[in-house]
């Protein structure tokens, strides 16, 4: 596994789509670019997501708001008091944790030995083998698993009522029962404010402290008079946004995974009270059905309920995805009451209500919020998409299978020859497509080779031209994932493109 997530990280430096950040100074810890593959498959998403969301919504709109904010707003949305992660120092190895993350860990290496043993009884019992009956009965299975359970709540618990004191001491204890820092001697764990500040104003004496937004929301909130009444929105309609958040994370790790600086994929759904139960399954499914949409597997997807709610919210759960390094969150799917608009209205003293005409009466509107992270979600695209294959002549083919639509190039196109005229052709057909789509020219090396390097590189089709195009006008179209050859009139080449790439 790690093997596997060693190789998304070099190949994605490889390949142009990641690169560490002003990596020549040597890096900045959990801050990454995108390249020239990364911009546009970034880009791909981020559209994706914008005509499934607000495109295709009649009562969706999107919009763009400031990252600097009125400071008051995180005071009003609780992050001033209340967005802290724990922290925990070890003396002897100078490493700092997040405390509920290394629980976590400490977890993952019981659920590890869970899975060890339904390996071995897998290839024990062979095609008599039934797997969630040995989970659901296998004493030292079942062990594991109420093992982790009783962690889990243990640790929600003593969150959720601030006692850090017990969560240092089931650190201390998961440590001995299944180490993994090799070291006993732990600090106090301590809140830590995940926001930064910074500074608006040129003199000291009148300059304003600011904090970066830790997240998009907050800035459809305080536009919700604005568009409600200029786009005179009816509920239940929703607000749309894409943009630049910014933590301060105690544990930057996991390649993109945790940034701290990140974009988000936000949507706020303005609800009459008392419709949020239906309104959240709704948004649980609908967002669900849009990441099967991209037939990236149905098992690799799973939801998590919230036991331990947030602050803001009477129903959470996450849409997790099968990482390289396990199931975690991709997007969240909250039901948050009316906390933030009637937190809104006191703190700024403005009203943020609806007059509903059927009801007769103003009301402030609950809300249901969509939020994914972009970078997370490219995480999850890319990781998913990068396959080893071994080919009937036992070579090895690495091949990124993204899905066309999201695919940085849609199309290379190739002569087979650099001379009698190939080059020629192959450069209109690239001028023909480049209206519709992101496609290159490539004429070096043998073709078989630039086929390879078109596979790496995640391109559904390569259109080779040779001298029987010269004469027939037709051309040769290969399929990334089937490596399956068509011979094809160039007046059809547009159209098979479209019929894979279009959203
Ligand atoms: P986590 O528990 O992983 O820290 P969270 O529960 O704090 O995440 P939310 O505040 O619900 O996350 O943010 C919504 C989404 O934003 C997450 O589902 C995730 O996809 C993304 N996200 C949050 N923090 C980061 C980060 N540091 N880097 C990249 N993406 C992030």
């Amino acid at each position: 596994q790690e093997d596997d997530f060693k190789k998304v990280i070099s190949h994605a430096k490889e390949y142009g789509y990641v690169f560490q950040s002003s990596e020549i100074y040597d890096g900045l810890s959990a801050v990454y670019d995108y390249g020239q593959n990364g911009a546009e498959l970034k880009k791909n998403i981020r559209e994706y997501w914008w005509r499934a969301m607000v495109q295709l919504n009649d009562n969706i709109v999107g919009i763009d708001s400031a990252i600097f904010m009125h400071p008051t707003i995180w005071k009003a949305s609780g992050h001033v008091d209340a967005f802290n992660d724990p922290l925990i120092d070890n003396k002897d190895s100078k490493k700092r944790y997040r405390a509920d993350v290394l629980i976590e860990d400490y977890c993952a290496k019981i659920e590890a030995k869970i899975d060890k043993e339904v390996a071995k009884a897998a290839k024990r019992f062979g095609d008599a083998f039934n797997k969630e009956e040995f989970l659901a009965t296998n004493p030292r299975v079942v062990g594991y698993q109420e093992k982790i359970n009783t962690i889990l709540s243990r640790m929600a618990k003593s969150l959720e009522e601030e006692d850090l004191a017990d969560v240092k001491a089931l650190i201390e204890e998961l440590e001995i029962a299944c180490p993994l820092s090799g070291s006993k001697n732990w600090t106090d764990v301590k809140q830590f404010n995940l926001m930064f500040g910074t500074k608006l104003g040129a003199s000291a004496d009148s300059a304003m402290d600011l904090y970066l937004r830790p997240e998009t929301a907050q800035g459809i909130f305080v536009n919700f008079s604005n568009v409600q009444k200029t786009g005179r929105m009816k509920i239940p309609f929703g607000i749309a946004q894409t943009g630049k958040a910014f933590r301060n994370e105690i544990v930057a790790r996991q390649f993109i995974f945790r940034m701290r600086e990140f974009e988000q994929m936000e949507m706020q759904f303005f609800i009459k009270p008392g419709t949020q139960k239906e309104w959240y399954e709704h948004w649980k499914e609908t967002r669900l059905r849009w990441h099967l949409s991209l037939g990236m597997g149905e098992d690799n997807y799973r939801f998590h309920d919230h036991e331990k709610l947030a602050h803001y919210a009477d129903a959470a759960a996450d849409i997790e995805f099968k990482f390289p390094f396990g199931f975690k969150e991709l997007e969240g799917i909250h039901s948050r009451t009316d906390f933030d608009l009637s937190s809104h209205e006191e703190f700024s003293g403005k009203k943020l209500q609806y007059f509903d005409h059927e009801e007769n009466k103003s009301y402030v509107p609950y809300v249901l919020e969509t939020s994914i992270g972009l970078d997370r979600m490219f995480l999850a695209v890319f990781s998913n998409s990068l396959k080893e294959e071994e080919l009937e002549n036992g070579t090895i083919r690495t091949v990124l299978k993204l899905p066309a639509v999201l695919a940085p190039t849609k199309a290379a196109v190739l002569p087979l020859l650099k001379k009698d005229g190939l080059p020629e052709l192959a450069h209109e057909i690239v001028n023909e497509l480049k209206w519709d789509y992101n496609v290159i020219y490539d004429e070096k090396d043998a073709v078989g080779r630039r086929y390879r390097r078109q596979d790496a590189n995640g391109t559904p089709f390569c259109i080779t031209v040779d001298h029987q195009s010269l004469e027939d006008n037709t051309v040769t179209i290969r399929h990334r994932d089937t490596m399956e050859q068509q011979r094809v009139s160039v007046d059809k080449v547009k159209e098979i493109i479209a019929s894979e790439v279009d959203m």
